[in-house]
C-alpha cells in the first residue's frame, strides 16, 4: 500500500519572499506536500490609526509578488484575516497537515501568540515547528564568559563576530519548489487591500523580494564609502533595507554573505546589523525595557516638558529647521534618516524634556520599518537610559549636528518649503541669523532655547545616581 503523502503548512510572518527561506526550506524538505499562507491579524491591524498605513500597504504588495511566485509553482498563497490563533489551527485542520512552520518572531506579542498557536495545534495532533530566520544569532544565544547576558555593545559584536561559522549560519536556504502543493479555489485568496480594513498608499520605496535585491545590489557598490557616507541625509549613503529586514523581503543572511564579500570594506555596515540583533538580545533578556528605562534608576524620573512642545516635534514646528525636516519627512514617508533619528530623540527628550516613552509610541505608528527592539533600543539611547546608551551629559546641540550632517541644507529645504530660498547658512538658524526674513516666511520661531534647555536636561538627568553596568 502506497503511503499517504505528508502535508504541511508554511505561515508567513516576518519572512514575505520566496528565496533563502528558513521555514519553506525546511517544510519542502520534510514534507511531500506544502501550502503557504498568511494572516491578516485583526489584532495588530484594529491598533492602526491610520487607515492608509504604509506597512499594510508594504505588506499587501509584498504578499502579491509571493502569490504570483506560488501560482508560477502551481500553487497559491492563502490568505486568512482574524485571530492567528484560531485561523492557523483552522486552516492546518482544513489541509489535514501534519505540522505548521514558521520563522521564529521574538516579540512579546509574538511569542505569546505562537505559544497558544502551538497549544491548539497539539490538541488537534498537529504540530508548530519555529525555524530560525530573522536573525543569525537568536537572542539569548550568546552568552558573556561568564554566562550571563550581554549589556554592552562591544564585547556583545565581537562574540557574535567570534562564533560566526559562515559555512553553517549564513548558508542559504535550499527550497524544493515541486513540493508547493495547488489549493482549493474554496480557500480564501488574496483580496483587495479595503477588503481588510485599509486604503492603497504611495509608498517611498518599491516593495517586495525583487525591489529588496535591486535595494542590495544597488548598495553594494558604496558600500566601502558606508562609514563616511552614512551620517548625511542629503546623501544615499545607506541601504534602506531596513523595512525589508523588518519584514523579511529580504534574507539577514543574503545581507551578511554580501557585507562579507566585502571584506575590511563591508566591515562597518555588519556592524548595524549587528546592533539590530544586539536590541533584539536585549528585548529578550529583559522584556521590561518595553515600557521601562533599562537602567531602572532613570525608571522613576518625572519629565517636566509640555504637551504643546510634544505636539509641535510631532508636526515638525519646533523652530529648529533639521528637527522640522526630519519629522515632515517621518510624517510624509514612514523613513527617517539614522543621524535624523538621533538628532530628533535627543531633542525631543533632552531640549524638550519629553518622556522618551511618548517619541518612542510616535515611531512605532509612522516608521515603516517599526520593529519593537531597535526602535525601543534607539530610544532609550538618546535618552540616556538605556544597554550602553549616550551618557546623560551627551546633549546634542541641534544647530551643530544641522550644520555637520546638512552643511547645504539640502534636505532641509527638500522638506521646508518655508525655508527653501534660504542661503547655506541661514536655513540652520533663520530667526537668529535673518530675522526679517524669517519674519516673512511664515516659518515659526524656536519653541525653546537650547542652552537653557540643556542646562535644565543635565540638572535632571543628574539627579539620577545610576548604578554601575
Ligand atoms: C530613535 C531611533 C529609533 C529607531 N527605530 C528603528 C526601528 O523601529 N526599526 C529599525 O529597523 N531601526 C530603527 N532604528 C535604527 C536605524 O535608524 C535604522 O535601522 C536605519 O536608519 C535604517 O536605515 P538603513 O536600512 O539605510 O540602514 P543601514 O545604515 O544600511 O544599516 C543596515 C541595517 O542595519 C540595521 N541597523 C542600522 N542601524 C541600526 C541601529 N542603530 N539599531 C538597530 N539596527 C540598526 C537595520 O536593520 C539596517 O537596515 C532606530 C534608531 C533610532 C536612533
Amino acid at each position: 500500500m502506497m503511503a499517504s503523502s505528508r502535508r504541511a503548512v508554511v505561515w508567513l510572518r516576518r519572512d514575505l519572499r520566496t528565496s533563502d527561506h528558513a521555514a519553506l526550506a525546511a517544510a519542502t524538505h520534510a514534507f511531500d506536500q506544502v501550502s503557504v499562507a498568511f494572516v491578516f491579524d485583526r489584532y495588530i491591524l484594529d491598533a492602526l490609526p491610520d487607515r492608509c498605513d504604509h506597512r499594510v500597504c508594504f505588506i499587501h504588495r509584498s504578499l502579491a509578488e509571493i502569490d504570483k511566485f506560488l501560482r508560477q509553482h502551481g500553487s497559491r498563497l492563502v490568505v486568512l484575516f482574524g485571530d492567528p490563533t484560531e485561523e492557523i489551527p483552522r486552516i492546518a485542520r482544513q489541509l489535514d497537515v501534519d505540522a505548521v512552520f514558521v520563522g521564529r518572531d521574538y516579540d512579546p506579542y509574538a511569542t505569546t501568540r505562537d505559544r497558544e498557536v502551538g497549544e491548539r495545534l497539539k490538541g488537534q495532533r498537529q504540530r508548530l515547528e519555529l525555524v530560525k530566520d530573522i536573525v543569525i544569532r537568536e537572542p539569548g544565544e550568546l552568552h558573556t564568559q561568564s554566562g550571563g547576558d550581554f549589556r554592552v555593545f562591544t564585547p556583545y559584536s565581537r562574540a557574535w563576530r567570534k562564533q560566526l561559522a559562515p559555512e553553517v549560519d549564513l548558508a542559504e536556504m535550499p527550497i524544493a519548489y515541486a513540493k508547493l502543493a495547488p489549493v482549493e479555489d474554496a480557500l480564501p485568496s488574496l483580496e483587495p487591500i479595503e477588503t481588510y480594513g485599509f486604503e492603497p498608499t504611495d509608498l517611498w520605496l518599491e516593495p517586495g523580494e525583487a525591489a529588496a535585491r535591486k535595494r542590495l545590489a544597488f548598495f553594494e557598490p558604496k558600500m566601502s564609502r558606508y562609514e563616511s557616507d552614512r551620517n548625511f541625509p542629503a546623501t544615499d549613503g545607506t541601504s534602506g533595507l531596513s523595512v525589508d529586514l523588518r519584514f523579511g523581503t529580504i534574507s539577514v543572511r543574503e545581507c551578511v554573505r554580501r557585507a562579507q564579500a566585502h571584506g575590511v570594506a563591508g566591515e562597518k555596515w555588519l556592524t548595524e546589523i549587528i546592533w539590530r540583533e544586539f536590541y533584539q538580545d536585549i528585548l529578550f533578556n529583559h522584556p521590561t525595557v518595553v515600557n521601562h528605562a533599562f537602567k531602572s534608576e532613570y525608571d522613576g524620573l518625572e519629565w517636566p516638558g509640555e504637551e504643546s512642545h510634544f505636539q509641535a516635534w510631532c508636526i515638525g514646528q519646533t523652530g529648529y529647521p533639521i528637527v522640522d525636516a526630519a519629522m515632515r519627512c517621518l510624517n510624509a514617508t514612514g523613513w527617517m534618516h539614522n543621524r535624523l533619528r538621533m538628532i530628533v530623540a535627543s531633542f525631543l527628550t533632552k531640549d524638550l524634556l519629553v518622556d522618551w516613552r511618548k517619541g518612542e509610541h510616535y515611531f512605532a505608528v509612522k516608521l515603516l520599518d517599526f520593529e519593537l527592539a531597535s526602535n525601543n533600543g534607539g530610544w532609550q539611547w538618546a535618552a540616556s537610559t538605556g544597554a550602553d546608551s549616550q551618557p546623560y551629559f551627551r546633549i546634542f546641540n541641534p544647530l551643530l549636528q544641522s550644520e555637520k550632517f546638512d552643511e547645504k541644507g539640502e534636505f532641509i529645504r527638500q522638506w521646508i518649503p518655508e525655508l527653501a530660498g534660504f542661503d547655506a547658512r541661514t536655513i540652520h538658524d533663520p530667526w537668529a541669523r535673518n530675522p526679517l526674513e524669517a519674519m516673512g516666511s511664515g516659518y515659526p520661531r524656536p519653541i525653546v532655547d537650547h542652552a537653557t534647555q540643556k542646562a535644565r536636561a543635565l540638572k535632571l538627568l543628574s539627579s539620577v545616581r545610576e548604578t554601575p553596568a
